[in-house]
């Protein structure tokens, strides 16, 4: 933390930040210029913010300067992270495509959409049991029955499995089937749900809040790494604008931003970025373009019948756009397509 004099500040302001600063366990080390002074703290920075530094005389101005999150920040952990989901990895070096319907609604509907997703280049399964519906008369999601639905396409496609998980209570329920849990938009600051996703033991999407910054995003990325899980992937899945043109407006900076600040992979949702199907392969070629290490995409085989979001899922017709995009556009800068866990064994 810095702390600016302002140009008036005496000697006596100076002395009773020294002071304060040392009585609450840290060191002040003072820096007197010709027309200003600076105090650089060293120790914890919690402890200095506590202490209201900023209302005693003679200050300007208090600055942070290392990061607030610590676990996920790059300042500590320079190199990036690779995540692994099943064998399959996320993070530099590739481009992870995970597909799959928003909603599990029937046995058939999942494995069709697997199908299809894989077909597309997926190596990961996506689908909704739990689904957080603004309106509590919209399809909530099947619960267990589409977690066991999740499992048994699993073993059919081989496809390990996103899902998201809404409530902390179900945390060992969905950690049971799931081989990673999504924490929602709606559920970024659902603080006993990210404590307790950390102490699940299964790597974590965490999309970024409708409304939240990127710092925001990443304080609760450090609320799952606190409780021992640093498998964590963030998704940018779109924020709330004044345009109503789209869904939400895809923040394609926050993927750059996000990769300097922390070390964790961070992918892209263009399906509920855009809210509509037209959109969804021109934002995947921006996400990979600004450098996504994946991007998590609705498919459907029967939009017209979904039971949540048919309008933005790709029907059969896209899928081979789709599969032309994810097996030209990573190698225009520097990735490959992430394989599956099967073809890594046999590569
Ligand atoms: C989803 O991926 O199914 C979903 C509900 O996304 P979001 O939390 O980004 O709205
Ligand atoms: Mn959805």
């Amino acid at each position: 933390m810095v702390i600016v004099m302002s140009p008036g500040a005496t000697a006596v302001d100076v002395a009773a930040i020294v002071d304060v600063v040392s009585t609450a366990g840290g060191e002040a080390f003072v820096s007197r210029g010709v027309n200003r002074t600076i105090i650089g703290l060293v120790g914890d920075v919690e402890r200095f913010a506590a202490l209201n530094l900023r209302a005693m005389p003679g200050v300007a101005d208090v600055m942070r300067v290392s990061q607030p999150y610590k676990l996920v920040s790059r300042e500590n952990h320079p190199e990036r992270s690779v995540i692994r989901v099943g064998g399959v990895p996320i993070g530099p070096g590739t481009v992870t495509l995970i597909a799959g319907p928003c909603a599990v609604e029937t046995p058939r509907q999942t494995l069709e959409a697997a199908e299809m997703a894989k077909a597309a280049g997926a190596t990961l399964l996506r689908g909704g049991a739990f689904k957080p519906r603004t309106s509590p008369y919209a399809f909530q999601g099947l619960g267990e029955e589409g977690l066991r639905i999740l499992a048994d396409v699993r073993e059919q496609t081989g496809l390990p499995v996103v899902t998201e998980v809404v409530d902390a209570h179900d945390v060992p329920l969905v950690a049971s089937y799931a081989d990673m849990l999504q924490v929602g938009t709606r559920n970024t600051q659902n603080f006993a749900l990210l404590q307790a996703v950390g102490r699940a033991g299964k790597p974590v999407m965490l999309k970024r809040g409708m409304s939240g910054t990127i710092e925001e995003w990443l304080m609760s990325a450090e609320y799952i790494a606190q409780r021992g899980n640093l498998d964590i992937v963030l998704c940018e899945r779109g924020i709330r604008t004044f345009e109503t043109a789209t869904r939400n407006t895809l923040d394609v900076s926050a993927v750059p931003v996000a990769q300097r600040l922390s070390h964790l992979p961070v992918i892209v949702d263009p399906s509920h970025s855009g809210g509509r199907r037209d959109l969804v392969l021109p934002l995947t070629r921006a996400a990979i373009a600004v450098g996504a290490d994946g991007v998590i995409v609705d498919v459907h085989p029967h939009p017209e019948q979904a039971l949540v979001d048919g309008p933005q899922a790709l029907v059969d017709g896209d899928l081979r756009e789709l599969a032309k995009v994810m097996r030209d556009f990573p190698p225009l800068v520097g990735r490959t397509l992430a394989a599956s866990a099967d073809d890594l064994l046999i590569g």
